[in-house]
């Protein structure tokens, strides 16, 4: 039997993965955005979020006594599904890439949500902390891609057109 320690170690590693493959992926999409400068300025500062949260969870991970040369094997956990996402972008790849962002926000909110619960059933009321305030800042990247996908959308399609037009002429 698995001890309710072990599987919160385990579910703590497997977020750190996730926060390793989200770096990635959002330096490869803010890297690639030109024409959407709200969007591109979002997602870096999220992309700094996000390389604070990776070390946070790696503090929680060595404060339960946990190894970090383990964590650096896991990383690559998550890299088949970040590479699903983030890789062969076609002609719409501001609208994979936010596609694939608001995506892997409410995978991060369901690992989070996980993490909490995980951490108050074992008494570890820092980690459980730790995920809450984590939790937040996935949660307002997500909203902010909900609020802001339709004009992502509408300002693609627009640019899409006046450059079919381009071409013809
Ligand atoms: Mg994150
Ligand atoms: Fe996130």
């Amino acid at each position: 039997m698995t001890s309710r320690e072990d599987h919160l170690m385990d579910w703590l590693r497997d977020a750190h993965a996730m926060e390793q493959q989200a770096v990635t992926m959002l330096s490869a999409l803010a890297g690639r955005i030109q024409n959407y400068p709200e969007l591109k300025m979002k997602i870096e500062e999220h992309l700094s979020e996000t390389k604070r949260q990776a070390s946070q969870i790696e503090s929680c991970i060595v404060r339960r006594g946990g190894d970090t040369s383990t964590v650096k094997d896991l990383m690559g956990k998550f890299v088949a599904m970040g590479q699903g996402m983030s890789g062969a972008f076609a002609s719409d790849e501001i609208i994979k890439g936010s596609m694939a962002g608001y995506t892997f926000e409410h995978m991060e909110i369901a690992a989070y949500r996980t993490l909490i619960a995980a951490s108050d059933a074992v008494g570890d009321p820092e980690t459980s902390a730790v995920c809450a305030r984590i939790l937040g800042e996935e949660e307002a990247m997500a909203s902010w891609l909900a609020d802001n996908l339709p004009a992502v959308t509408a300002k693609f399609l627009s640019r899409d057109e006046a450059q079919g037009v381009e071409a013809k002429h």
